[in-house]
Order: C-alpha cells, then structure tokens, then sequence
C-alpha cells in the first residue's frame, strides 16, 4: 500500500531526510517526541514490520544503527531507544528516539512543536554525524 512515507521516498512531499540509499530511508519525525527523533524506513512498501522478506528486515537494522550512532552524537539523552508502533502509518517503520528515562519513548504524551528552521538545523546536525 503507497503511503506518505512512499510519497517521500519519491520526492512528492518535503521531509527532513537524514540519510538514505537503494533500500531504506531516514527523516526526522514530523510530531517528534524528542529532539532528533527519527523514522528508519525501508522503501519497499510493506505495512508490517514483521512481514518485511528476511533480506531487507536485518537491513533495516544495519541503516538504522548507523542512523541511531549519528543520532546519538547530535544528542545530549542518556540512549536512542527503538521502538515499532506502526499504527498510524501503514508502511513499516521504526522510530529511534533520543530518551533519559522511559516517560521520552511514551507515545501518548503531547509531541514536541518544532519549527522548520528548528528541524533544519537538527537534520544538518545530525547528518555532519554520519
Ligand atoms: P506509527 O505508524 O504509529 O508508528 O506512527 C507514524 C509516525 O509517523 C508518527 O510518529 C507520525 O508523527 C509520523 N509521520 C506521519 N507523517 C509524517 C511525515 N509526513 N513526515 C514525518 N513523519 C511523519
């Protein structure tokens, strides 16, 4: 099923790409939880993580390793934790979220308003990282 995350892939609509190659993606979150959350995306449209094929599923944790080493430089929190919700967006997905305590990964609280140049400025940040 074609989402908003393919319409990114294919360049329909802006986001703040931090990294990207033949198979996956990552941009920052639009609603963050915190400051350099970020979505890791595999580009095959797929809505459930574990119905991924077994070459791209470990992939996707490879890209977003290296995407949560670059996250974790940019940050000031304790660890990036990981988690997969997937249940406003049906394309598979995990969201690494800078976090100190277990309250920053909890989906329900208010998300953060960021501005664009806020945005931009984390992006560049993080990719000066990778
Ligand atoms: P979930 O499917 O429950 O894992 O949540 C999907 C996530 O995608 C949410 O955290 C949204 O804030 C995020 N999201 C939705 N649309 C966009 C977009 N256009 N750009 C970046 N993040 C988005």
């Amino acid at each position: 099923m074609s989402t908003v995350f393919s319409k990114i892939i294919r360049r329909e609509i802006p986001a703040h790409i931090i990294a990207e190659d033949d198979n996956y993606i990552a941009f920052l979150d639009i609603n963050p939880l915190s400051k350099g959350h970020t979505l890791v995306v595999p580009k095959m449209e797929i809505d459930y993580i574990f119905d991924l094929p077994q070459d791209i599923l470990p992939g996707l944790f490879a890209f977003a390793q290296k995407v949560a080493k670059a996250i974790d430089k940019y940050s000031d929190a304790e660890r990036i934790g990981i988690a997969v919700i997937g249940l406003e967006v049906p394309h598979a997905h995990v969201h690494l979220v800078p976090i100190n305590g277990l309250f920053d990964i909890d989906f329900s609280k208010p998300k953060l308003m960021l501005n664009p140049e806020e945005l931009d400025e984390i992006t560049e940040k993080i990719r000066s990282y990778l």
